[in-house]
Order: C-alpha cells, then structure tokens, then sequence
C-alpha cells in the first residue's frame, strides 16, 4: 500500500510511523521548512522557546509509553503537575504536565527519524498517486487541497480559534516560581509559561499565549498584540522591567472537539487534534487511529 501523510506534525508523523511499521510504503509532505507544526520551538538570539503547545499530558497508556521512551532518552520528562491561576494567583492541581528539554519540536524530529519526510513542499491538491491520502492538519488548511465531498463537509464543520503568542525575554528571572498561569477573564492575555523552568535552562523567557479576541483583532499585523501582550503579563506577575518582544501567530490554533476519531472520504482521510479535546494527545492517538483502520 502506497500513502501520502500531508502534514509533519505530531498527527501526521504519528500516522506515518504506524504504517510504516505496519508495513506501508509511506511518504510525507511537509509545507514547512521544519516537522512538527504546532508542537513548535522556534529559535531567537540562538535559544529555542516553545511558542505553540505550552507542555503535553499523557494519561493514554500507549502515548505514556511514547513519553516514557521520550524521558528514557532525554528528550522529555515530567514537568509539574501545579499551575498557577489568575486573578487571585492560587495553585491549580492538575494531571502531569511534560516538558522537552530541547524544545517540544525535538520530540516531533524524534518521530520522524527513518520516514521519507519531504519538507518546504506546500500541497495544493489531493495528490493522486497514492492508494490513500492522509491529510494530518486544520480542516481550513485541508480545504485547500480540494478534498472529496465528504472531507470538504467534515472540514468545514470544523470551528477554529486563533491565538498569537509572544516570546517575552527579560534581562534577569524577576518572577520567581511560576511554571505557568492560567488568566481567567483577562481581555488579552489566556495563559504565560516560564519557558526558561520547562526546557530546563533557567533563561529569562516567559511565553505568553493570547486570547482568541486579541489574535481575531491583530491576525493581519500581529506585531502589534506583542506590547499588549507584554503590558498584560506585567501587570499580573506585577513586572518592572521591559522585556524583548518576538511574536507568532497560530491562525488555526484552537478547534471546537469532534467526537470521532478521524473522518474518511474514499482513499482520503483528514485526522489531526479536532478530532477530540484539542491537545498533542489528541493529534498523535488520531494520526495512529487513521494508520489502524487503513492496515486493519
Ligand atoms: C498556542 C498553542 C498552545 C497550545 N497549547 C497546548 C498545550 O499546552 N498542550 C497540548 O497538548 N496541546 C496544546 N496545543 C495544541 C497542540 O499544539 C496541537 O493539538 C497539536 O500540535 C496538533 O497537531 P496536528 O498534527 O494535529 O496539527 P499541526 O501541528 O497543525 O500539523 C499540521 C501540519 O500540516 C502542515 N500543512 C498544512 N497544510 C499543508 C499543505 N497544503 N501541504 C503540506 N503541509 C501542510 C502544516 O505546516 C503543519 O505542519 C496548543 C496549540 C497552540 C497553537
């Protein structure tokens, strides 16, 4: 069996690995110039800062095996199960949060490792030369390669939010022990990271992600949601000093949970986190799902 895995992030590659190991001849095509997608690590002054997902949970036994590979060859390990709340800055308990040391990114390299990954080649068709397409992204963004009717529907049902993140570097660590807030009601600002205490390097950067209506109003120069970004983190962790600003917008960032695993149409199959509750989890057990049913 011949299949093209279009997208490289974590769903994608979770789909291309199982069918490689289930025997398929699998090529996968990737617009960007790097794996991973939204599992991102993007690199500023020569350190990487995780500016898409904030951490991953692994409470299904198979991708908790996945984590205890990743922990047992350093690339991730258990980051803290605590977070903070805003207003009123009280603990909030919650399952294991991971970390990667080397950035989130590293973990969907580690995927990739042995697959035919063709990078920098955006797709603007179903291709037609496989006995199945897998398309491993947003609904919005699959629409795009005209997908069968079935697909397209699915696709479009799909609601997403956006979120612009903003990698804020200060000159020195003014914030104690933080690991990372939830902001509840906050206009601007939905959550903050401490990127130095998650990868594990003690550097000076905190990640603070926005709401879906900042990213709506900024998403043509969102830029310009860095200084509210920066103002609204000074004023909950109450910060003085001004911090370097990089900002990056996610446009497809957040769906609305489908309750099924994937979706067929024909020889095309769309998967990704829509597929569930929106998180990294989510992407890679329904990447896997699609790989299952096309072997099985
Ligand atoms: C700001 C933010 C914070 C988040 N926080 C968390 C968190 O704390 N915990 C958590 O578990 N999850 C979090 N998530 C969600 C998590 O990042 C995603 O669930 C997961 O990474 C989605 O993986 P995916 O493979 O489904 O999609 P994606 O990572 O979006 O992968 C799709 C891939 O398809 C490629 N592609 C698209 N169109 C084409 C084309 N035409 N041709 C070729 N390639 C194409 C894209 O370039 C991309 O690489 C967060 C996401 C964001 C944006």
């Amino acid at each position: 069996m011949d299949v093209v895995v279009v997208g490289a992030g974590i769903a994608g590659l979770s789909c291309a690995r199982a069918l490689t190991d289930g025997g398929a001849r699998v090529r996968v095509v990737e617009r960007g110039r790097v794996a991973g997608g939204r599992l991102a690590s993007k690199r500023y002054d020569g350190r990487y800062a995780d500016i898409g997902a904030a951490y991953f949970v692994a409470d299904d036994p198979d991708f908790a095996a996945l984590a205890t590979s990743w922990q047992s060859r350093g690339l991730a390990r258990p980051w803290t199960d605590t977070l903070r709340v805003f207003p009123g800055d009280e603990p909030t308990t919650g399952p294991v949060r991971w970390a990667a040391p080397g950035g989130l990114r590293s973990l969907a390299v580690d995927l990739a490792e042995g697959l035919d990954v063709h990078l920098s080649t955006p797709l603007d068709a179903v291709p037609d030369d496989a006995d199945a397409v897998v398309l491993a992204m947003p609904g919005p963004q699959a629409l795009r390669l005209s997908p069968p009717p079935g697909i397209a529907e699915a696709a479009r049902a799909q609601t997403w939010q956006a979120v612009i993140a903003a990698v804020l570097t200060y000159p020195s660590r003014q914030w104690g022990e933080l690991k990372g807030a939830f902001v509840n009601g906050h206009p601007d600002l939905a959550t903050v990271f401490d990127d130095g205490d998650r990868r594990g390097d003690g550097a000076p950067v905190l990640v603070a992600h926005s709401t879906p209506a900042l990213a709506a109003q900024h998403l043509e120069h969102p830029e310009a949601a860095g200084p509210i970004l920066a103002a609204a983190v000074a004023e909950v962790l109450s910060l003085t000093d001004r911090p370097e600003v990089q900002v990056h917008r996610w446009t497809y960032a957040q769906p609305e949970p489908a309750d099924v695993p994937y979706v067929a149409g024909g020889r095309v199959w769309l998967c990704g986190d829509a597929f569930g509750k929106p998180r990294v989890q989510t992407a890679w057990l329904s990447g896997r799902a699609v790989a299952q049913a096309l072997l099985g």
